[in-house]
């Protein structure tokens, strides 16, 4: 993009045009349209810009330009359709401190003007970067057939009113009253009884809305599975279209953000990346606060949201606000990694149990009951368990297990960029801090990756290098 699109603020600011023959008149008649205060510089001005001039609408200075005609103008057009003339008055301006348009001279402008739709204060505006006006014009037209002409009406009558709007919570009411007024209430309004009819129109139909009992916020904790956008649940879909606010953690992926519902805001509650993240009493004060006003909050955890996700902390800040609240089950990062390796998290004969440890709580490396764990045959899903594996390790070693037992760790589970990392208690440290992994792993005990997928793993020498 060579050219950036903005909408320049005009109203009481000069703008000045050079020329008073067809290429002015077309520019003129677009500049009419603002609040700008318009000077016009020509020798011999068509009749309509005589016209304008006597109807007070611009001031006409009927000589050529000079020095300091274009002080304090925002924008300036040089339109004498004679190429010298234009570059000597567009060279004046500058040094004036306009911004500077030749007209038909792309190459030498500072700025093009674009194809414009108007339906004040709903404007639509058009740019090839001069590449293919013809494309430019078929698109005006197309939007001018689309955007029906009292769009402009109800635009402007709607912005009038909307600081009365502010009494309907924020979020889906007040989206809800809009789309009301723009695509039902306003336009018939506009037919039954003209631009008269829209204001009270708005009275009668913001009643209504403030008279609605008001929408109950309502919180999904929804998970967000491992990574794997194809792994999200339906509920979980439909959740994340439907939201008014998502607050998601870090672990979930962008892929599964983009899901999100266009006008939803999404809040990040785990901003701090390394360092602690958002605490846990202001997140549960972000979820309250978004459900107290009538939001859809969708509250986004990886995997499953019952698993290692301080998912009772949040519930209960929420029933304590009164708001009410489910939960939408997400696979959890255990499945994703046993389903990588093509084990089973029980086996008869093997396990008849799992356990879903954590690497470390809020006081440091976790304590579990290591001599449980240590005897063969046990399959247990560590979580967090990067930086606790040495302790893991001796903990498991003292009590008794064998240091063949089967280690393996799979880093970015079911998303592109997964990593498994096959190895033995005896070898877990250093072979995992060598690995260097820089994505959430979780870590199985009692587990190697099935004797066919045992090729796609990481050995630990290779881990090494
Ligand atoms: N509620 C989540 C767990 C949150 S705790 C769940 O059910 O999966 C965060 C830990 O989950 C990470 O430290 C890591 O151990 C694990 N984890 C999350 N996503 C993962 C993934 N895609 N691959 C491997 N481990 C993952």
């Amino acid at each position: 993009m060579q050219h950036f699109p903005i909408f320049l603020a005009v109203a009481g600011r000069r703008i000045v045009v050079s020329g008073g023959g067809a290429a002015a008149l077309a520019k003129l008649r677009l500049l009419l349209k603002t609040e700008a205060h318009i000077t016009v510089l020509a020798t011999d001005p068509a009749p309509e810009i005589a016209a304008w001039a006597e109807a007070g609408r611009l001031t006409l200075i009927r000589r050529a330009m000079e020095p300091g005609d274009a002080l304090c103008a925002a924008l300036f057009y040089a339109a004498n359709e004679d190429a010298a003339q234009d570059r000597r008055v567009a060279a004046l301006a500058q040094r004036d401190g306009a911004l500077v348009n030749i007209v038909d001279d792309l190459h030498n402008s500072q700025f093009i003007t674009p194809a414009i739709v108007d339906r004040d204060p709903v404007v639509v505006a058009i740019g090839t970067e001069g590449a293919a006006p013809v494309l430019a014009r078929a698109i005006k037209k197309d939007i001018e057939d689309r955007l029906p002409p009292v769009l402009g009406t109800l635009a402007r009558i709607g912005k009038a009113f909307r600081a009365r709007v502010e009494a309907l919570p924020f979020g889906a009411r007040r989206r809800d009253f809009w789309s009301a007024f723009y695509f039902d209430a306003g336009p018939r309004a506009i037919a039954e009884g003209g631009a008269h009819a829209v204001e009270p129109a708005l009275h009668c139909l913001l009643a209504d809305h403030l008279n609605k009992a008001p929408n109950m916020g309502l919180v999904e904790f929804v998970g967000a599975g491992p990574g794997d956008p194809e792994l999200l649940t339906l509920k979980a879909r439909r959740a994340l279209h439907t939201a008014d606010v998502v607050i998601y953690d870090r672990l979930v992926s962008p892929e599964i953000l983009e899901l999100a519902r266009r006008e939803a805001v999404l809040l990040d509650a785990g901003k701090e990346g390394f360092g602690a993240a958002m605490a846990q009493d202001d997140i549960n004060a972000l979820i309250v606060e978004h459900g107290a006003k009538g939001a859809h909050v969708v509250r986004l955890k990886s995997g499953d949201p019952t698993v290692f996700g301080r998912l009772d902390e949040e519930i209960e800040a929420v029933e304590a606000a009164g708001l009410a609240w489910s939960i939408v089950p997400g696979i959890t990062a255990a499945s994703a990694a046993v389903a990588s390796i093509g084990q089973s998290l029980t086996k008869r004969q093997r396990n008849g149990s799992v356990r879903f440890l954590t690497g470390h709580d809020m006081k440091g490396f976790a304590d579990h009951d290591w001599a449980a764990l240590a005897r063969p045959g046990e399959v247990a899903a560590i979580y967090m368990g990067k930086r606790a594996a040495r302790f893991i390790q001796g903990r498991l070693l003292m009590h008794g297990a064998r240091a063949d037992t089967p280690v393996t760790v799979i880093e970015n589970a079911s998303r592109p960029d997964s990593r498994v990392l096959s190895t033995t208690l005896g070898l877990l440290e250093p072979t995992l801090t060598d690995a260097a992994l820089s994505g959430p792993a979780l870590t199985l005990l009692g587990l190697a990756p099935r004797a066919a997928l045992a090729t796609v793993a990481d050995l630990p020498k290779e881990a090494a290098q």
